[in-house]
């Protein structure tokens, strides 16, 4: 929450870990795995060791207030999901958090990382209050909008999401996430209809505007067991997004067929975007193969894309823009891979940077060079979901921001605030080697947030 600090919780036992989604949450906790005994009903804060992408998507979410993780990343892939949703997280908590009894009351705060246990009496009606002072303000925001400097587009992880889409003001989907709506399948791979009955699903929920299908990205910490992929020492420099899909047409080509399909039976306006992709010719080759498609199903023409998340890619995006139909700076992990830093690794959890000057330098030049070769550069990933994080995208040029619909409000808010000078002030700081810190309290205060 913006404007103002959580209160102090008199009594209760305070659980540092990182910020990974924020949001404010008052509820007992559960833990998974389960304890002995039934476990009670209602909203609750799960709190476990680690998550995976997998346990994220396959856990019954219906009744999970919050996350906490003993280990982990901010920016792993089940915090990802999590923050599709709107879930508030914190990670690298410590051991100690796995201690905390099973329906203890708990304050949850996502935004800077913070687990309150034990809260009762005048601490708990503390933490209360602030969480209805929290959810008040975010209402008031929600319902006002102004000019924003950028596009914003939405990022959702199911279908059934695309009526807050719409609510939220969103220009559409900026990412659509393919390979979670399959993941942790034990015995087989999704097949061609599974995925055209997906993709004709969201076709459908979002008709009136562009909607970007990301390609599979199968790997690093999203693993689909079924696959039986080796084990790698290095899994997020390995097997990854397009490199897979390139050796596996088995997995490539069911896929693109029912996403031309589903634009030519629907008149879906899909984008496609790569991810993880190093090398020029790794698009053409993908982009050949997308075309020969869409010509055998007699299908409209789609535009191609491709992630700017490996260093390689965003420092020879000259190259790419001959080629290309837009950009998406996937800023999770472009900053772990320009930072060298773990996304899943809790140690290295207040390393891993997003605003650190060597990411902040690398999107003003794809920035640029998309601009100058009449490229759109769209942002995506933990950063442009973070209302000062998005303030800095947009002051470095980048054109469209793609956010949780959750925090679509903050961040129009934040946008609202900035005009062309603060804008100008905030990019050379953001340049600047003066710190990420520096940086993120120069935002704040220059724009009230
Ligand atoms: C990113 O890397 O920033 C991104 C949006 O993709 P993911 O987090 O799914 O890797
Ligand atoms: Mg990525």
């Amino acid at each position: 929450m913006t404007g103002s600090n959580p209160p102090l919780m008199l009594g209760s036992a305070v659980h540092h870990g990182v910020a990974g989604t924020r949001g404010f949450v008052v509820a007992p906790v559960r833990h998974l795995p389960t304890r002995v005994g039934p476990p009670a009903g209602g909203p609750h804060i799960l709190i476990a060791r680690d998550l995976t992408p997998a346990d994220t998507a396959a856990l019954d979410l219906t009744e999970i207030a919050a996350f906490c993780t003993s280990a982990g990343g901010p920016t792993s892939h089940a915090v990802q999901v999590a923050y599709s949703l709107g879930i508030p997280t914190v990670v690298a908590a410590g051991d100690g958090v796995l201690a905390v009894p099973e329906g203890q009351m708990c304050a949850l705060d996502g935004g800077t990382g913070t687990l309150y246990a034990g809260l009762a009496g005048s601490g708990l009606d503390a933490a209360t209050a602030y969480r209805d002072r929290a959810l008040a303000q975010a209402r008031v925001r929600a319902a006002g909008a102004g000019d924003v400097p950028v596009t914003l587009t939405g990022t959702i992880t199911r279908a059934s999401q695309a009526a807050e889409l719409r609510a939220a003001g969103a220009h559409g989907i900026g990412l659509f996430a393919t390979e979670l709506l399959f993941l942790g399948r034990e015995q087989d791979v999704a097949d061609e209809e599974q995925h055209y009955r997906a993709y004709r699903a969201i076709a459908r929920a979002v008709p009136d505007a562009p909607v970007t299908l990301r390609m599979l990205d199968i790997g690093g910490d999203k693993d689909m067991p079924a696959l039986n992929l080796p084990r790698e020492d290095n899994s997020f420099l390995g097997m990854r997004g397009l490199r897979l899909s390139l050796r596996r047409p088995d997995l490539f080509l069911p896929q693109l067929r029912a996403a031309y399909r589903a634009a030519r039976d629907d008149g879906a306006r899909f984008r496609l975007m790569f991810p993880m992709v190093t090398h020029v010719e790794e698009f053409t080759q993908a982009a050949q193969t997308a075309r020969e498609v869409q010509a055998e199903l007699a299908a409209p023409s789609l535009p191609l894309g491709v992630m700017v998340e490996v260093p390689a890619c965003a420092l020879a995006v000259d190259r790419f823009v001959e080629h290309v139909d837009f950009l998406s700076i996937g800023t999770n992990d472009l900053a772990q891979y320009l930072l060298a830093t773990s996304r899943t690794n809790a140690a290295l959890a207040h390393d891993i940077d997003p605003l650190h000057v060597a990411v902040t330098r690398t999107v003003r030049s794809v920035a640029k060079t998309g601009a100058a070769n009449g490229v759109a550069v769209s942002a995506c990933g933990g950063l442009a979901g973070d209302p000062v994080g998005a303030v800095v995208l947009a002051s470095l040029g980048v054109t469209a921001l793609t956010v949780a619909v959750p925090y679509l409000p903050d961040v129009r808010d934040a946008l609202c605030r900035a005009d062309a000078s603060s804008l100008r002030t905030i990019r050379d700081h953001a340049l600047d080697t003066g710190g990420s810190r520096h940086l993120r309290s120069l935002v704040t205060s220059l724009l009230g947030l």
